[in-house]
């Protein structure tokens, strides 16, 4: 059986371990004679299951008490509208920071629904940089502040927080959600599509406090409404467990196999360093981001020929190096270097690309 070295933006890599776990269980889950995928809901294994992700998840990231947390559907651009709807019913108005293209489609969406203020903007430089943000361009009387924390695409992150005072920080984590610790307190809601770095597809993760709740827009549709699933243990409807299940041996790993989330930070960091150290000395490869606001997990380089980006993505591919084409909207390449993506595959890849460097130069 063959592995390669999966650099998808999403979904993307999962540890062995969990794969291999998941795979022992698949027949018969802790002798219940079914698999999690077949299971009742309503079933007391899979409570058992849905309160033990909650309660890993509330431990590995600290989680205060005064915060809920929601396993949701629809992905994280269904929260793009839900964001609005639920937290901007007291003055109708919103800040949001564009630092690529899900920032701005949250933007887009929200002024749907209010009126949205887009207060900073990277998008003249490619959204190679976060902007610098001046506390006093913010609407003093605005419902939220949104970001999008770790930028999927272009591979910014916030190392600084928006000082918003009592404006209730939002922020999209789907990109680096549990790769660093996060202090939760600092943010009224935050959010995360389970496939990035938590999951498979098909579960979003939010953690909302608690009095930003019970506010949603009469018009809010009954499933998009925080409060339903809040009121319901995300159980209103069927949630999503398969990857609820995935997303508990995930935590399990991070807890008790990296050994927590400063861990984590410490091997995503060292992993980042060799990436970023080779670029930093390549004469063909070049990052494509400020190195003040680089990310952690997804690292964009470009070669700056075309054509020998074209040539790069296929002979890595060839040699099991895959998913390194960069988005289709600004082209290059991206690594993405998610929790799971092992120090030894980022060391391979960069020998890879000397190896590549000196045969085309
Ligand atoms: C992938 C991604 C999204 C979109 O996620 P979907 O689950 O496909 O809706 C939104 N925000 C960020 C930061 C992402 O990386």
């Amino acid at each position: 059986m063959k592995r390669v070295y999966n650099f998808s933006a999403g979904p993307s890599v999962l540890p062995e371990v969990v794969l291999k776990r998941a795979a022992e269980e698949m027949f018969d889950y802790h002798g219940c004679g079914q698999s999690v995928m077949e299971m009742s809901h309503r079933s007391k294994v899979f409570e058992g299951i849905i309160n033990g992700a909650e309660s890993l998840l509330r431990e590995v990231m600290n989680i205060p008490d005064n915060y809920k947390v929601l396993f949701l559907q629809g992905g994280a651009s269904t929260q793009f509208a839900a964001i609005p709807l639920n937290f901007g019913n007291k003055n109708k108005k919103a800040d949001y920071v564009l630092t690529g293209q899900w920032a701005t489609k949250a933007y887009k969406e929200a002024a749907r629904y209010l009126d949205a203020k887009a207060v900073a903007s990277s998008k003249d430089k490619t959204f190679s940089y976060i902007p610098k943000l001046d506390p006093d361009t913010f609407t003093k009387d605005a419902d939220y502040f949104y970001i999008c924390m770790n930028n999927t695409i272009y591979g910014t992150v916030y190392h600084e927080l928006p000082q918003t005072g009592d404006v209730p920080l939002v922020a999209d984590v789907s990109s680096c959600f549990l790769s660093t610790p996060l202090d939760v307190s600092k943010f009224g809601v935050i959010y995360a599509g389970a496939q990035k770095n938590m999951a498979p597809a098909g579960l979003v993760v939010a953690i909302i406090r608690e009095d930003l709740l019970g506010n949603a827009m009469d018009f809010t549709p009954t499933m998009l409404n925080y409060q339903t699933h809040a009121d319901n243990g995300s159980m209103f409807n069927t949630p999503p467990c398969w990857t609820i299940y995935i997303a508990k041996l995930v935590l399990e790993w991070i807890k008790n196999d990296i050994g927590g989330l400063e861990n984590m930070q410490k091997r995503n960091e060292q992993k980042a360093a060799i990436l970023y150290n080779f670029l930093d000395n390549s004469k063909m490869f070049k990052g494509t981001v400020v190195p003040e606001d680089r990310s952690l997990m997804n690292v964009p380089f470009i070669t700056g020929n075309d054509e020998l980006d074209a040539k790069f993505v296929k002979e890595a591919t060839a040699n099991d190096f895959v998913n390194l084409k960069g988005h289709r909207t600004v082209g290059g390449m991206r690594a993405s270097i998610y929790n799971a993506m092992p120090i030894e595959g980022v060391e391979k890849l960069v020998e890879f690309m000397k190896d590549f460097e000196a045969r085309n130069s």
